[in-house]
């Protein structure tokens, strides 16, 4: 079994809660402060103590890192700095500790070039009136230690699609457990996680986070995709949010992002719904660079109008249409009112840059 090949799944899982059972002292806080590395879609993380309990991001200090180890800086000038931005309680540690959403600066205090989240909450803030939501659907596909999707044979192919989406059954569904574990983990941390299934590639799944009002969005996906990496390595198993794990006849995967404004939610918010896929047709360009961390390469692989897609040279829309753009809800279009599909983000997009695009296209008309 290719599971044995991570050290990690040796480990006797039985020891660490005895030492997790250890009475904590209530004057120490474990915080562990979670920021994207230079890449734009790897996570990085360190635990500091603290010396209170924390109820918002304002009250946690500042921190620093070596930005020259995350491809974020040079060694003669490495320090970059750490803002905490959104906490959540900590489903590793439980008790009073907490995970930190961090954005990244440099030493003068100038955010990092992987940072958008900076330029994202200035869009929320200018947008604020309009109270946007978004609902992002997370697809990812689980990897052995050798880069191959978790359960398929070690030579050869599975079945083709088909049987695998939502399915059930141990010739149909990959470590399930991981997706409960994280779901469940999820919801404790506070995240507000809508659902979750299984997708059309054999260790493929989803999760849904949101809705989400403005900038928590960004923070509540982060700390989501986080929250999985770490419950995957525990398992000896690696996550990829690759658009695209295995080239051929097999599906990719995606972050679509689903999003209304108030005005959307209201009765005839369709004529509002027309209006913003009105305006997304003309900035098509802007937000396929926004889409994935590399400006557009990424989603060449995924966005080829197959396998549930449009291509990534067209813009196009329709209700039902899981093969345009954007898709309107077959539910929206009867209710007249509710939210848009954007079906176009890449699944390691950062979720930062794809609602900043959604809201200076749509609600700030740039
Ligand atoms: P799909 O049919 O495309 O698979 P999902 O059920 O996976 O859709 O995901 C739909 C997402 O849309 C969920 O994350 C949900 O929270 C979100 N959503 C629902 N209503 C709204 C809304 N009014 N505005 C923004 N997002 C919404
Ligand atoms: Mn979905
Ligand atoms: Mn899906
Ligand atoms: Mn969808």
């Amino acid at each position: 079994m290719v599971l044995e090949e991570s050290p990690n799944a040796f480990l006797d899982k039985t020891i660490l809660p005895r030492y997790l059972a250890l009475p904590q002292p209530i004057d120490k806080v474990q915080a562990t402060y979670i920021w994207i590395d230079g890449t734009g879609e790897g996570l990085r993380s360190k635990t500091r103590t603290l010396s209170f309990v924390p109820t918002s991001p304002s009250e946690l200090p500042e921190w620093n890192y070596d930005g020259s180890s995350t491809g974020q800086s040079t060694g003669m000038n490495s320090d970059c700095y750490l803002t905490p931005r959104a906490i959540y309680n900590d489903p590793f540690l439980l008790g009073n500790n907490k995970l930190v959403i961090c954005d990244a600066y440099d030493f003068q205090h100038k955010p990092l070039a992987t940072n958008h989240r900076n330029s994202c909450n200035q869009a929320m803030t200018a947008a604020a009136d309009q109270h946007p939501w978004f609902g992002i659907e997370q697809e990812y596909t689980l990897l052995d230690m050798e880069g191959r999707p978790f359960g398929w044979p070690k030579n050869g192919y599975p079945g083709p699609q088909g049987p695998y989406y939502c399915g059930v059954g141990a010739n149909k569904a990959y470590a399930r457990e991981i997706v409960e574990a994280h779901y469940r983990a999820c919801l404790y941390a506070g995240i507000n996680v809508a659902g979750t299934n299984s997708e059309v590639l054999p260790g493929q799944w989803e999760y849904q986070v949101g809705p989400c009002e403005g900038i928590s969005i960004g923070d509540q996906l982060w700390a989501s995709r986080y929250i999985l990496h770490r419950i995957a390595e525990e398992f000896g198993v690696c996550v990829t949010y690759d658009p695209k794990p295995v080239a051929g006849d097999w599906n990719g995967s995606g972050a679509h992002c689903n999003f209304s404004t108030k005005a959307m939610r209201e009765e005839n918010g369709i004529i509002h719904i027309e209006q913003a896929i009105d305006k997304l047709s003309k900035q098509h360009l802007r937000h396929i660079k926004a889409y994935d961390p590399r400006g557009g390469k990424d989603n060449e692989r995924r966005l080829t109008g197959a396998h549930e897609t449009s291509s990534i040279h067209d813009f196009s829309a329709g209700v039902a249409n899981r093969g345009c753009s954007i898709r309107i809800p077959r539910q929206v279009a009867d209710d007249k009112r509710g939210y848009l599909e954007d079906r176009r983000p890449s699944a390691n997009a950062d979720p930062y840059s794809v609602a900043e695009a959604i809201i200076r296209t749509v609600c700030l008309n740039e």
